[in-house]
């Protein structure tokens, strides 16, 4: 699976624990992120990450140019609902291709522990044929 990770700058230090405590989950992915919280995820844990720009400088765009090529299976995004962010509408248009292609996406914690869960347990097998197809407009 291909996974994606992204935290506003108030969040980082939640995603990044959250990821060492699936350490395991995670690692059996290939894992992708914007720029600054890959580089952290990855002096944190170890893993290896495919590090996109910052997520103000476009990173966010990036992933969502994955997820319109259908090449992105689940994204971790740990958006800071208390803080203006200067790449807004770039968020608004990641969680809204998230929508259009029915990747599963968690934005929270608690989200994300009954995400990882559910990657650890084979339940993506079970959104194979749900995806929707759409014929270019
Ligand atoms: P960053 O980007 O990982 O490069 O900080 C995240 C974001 O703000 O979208």
């Amino acid at each position: 699976m291909k996974v994606a990770l992204i935290a506003h700058d108030k969040k980082k230090d939640d995603l990044i624990q959250f990821v060492l405590e699936h350490r395991d989950g995670f690692a059996k992915h290939e894992l992708f992120a914007t720029g600054t919280t890959g580089r952290r995820i990855m002096e944190a844990s170890g893993l290896s990450i495919h590090c996109f720009q910052s997520g103000p400088l476009g990173g966010d765009q990036e992933i969502g140019a994955s997820i319109a090529r259908e090449e992105m299976d689940a994204v971790f995004f740990f958006r800071d609902p208390l803080t203006a962010q200067p790449h807004e509408p770039d968020v608004s248009a990641l969680v809204r291709l998230c929508d259009v292609y029915t990747v599963p996406l968690a934005t929270n914690v608690g989200t994300a522990t009954v995400l990882i869960e559910g990657l650890k347990r084979g339940d993506f097998e079970k959104l194979q044929g749900k995806r929707p197809t759409y014929e270019n407009k």
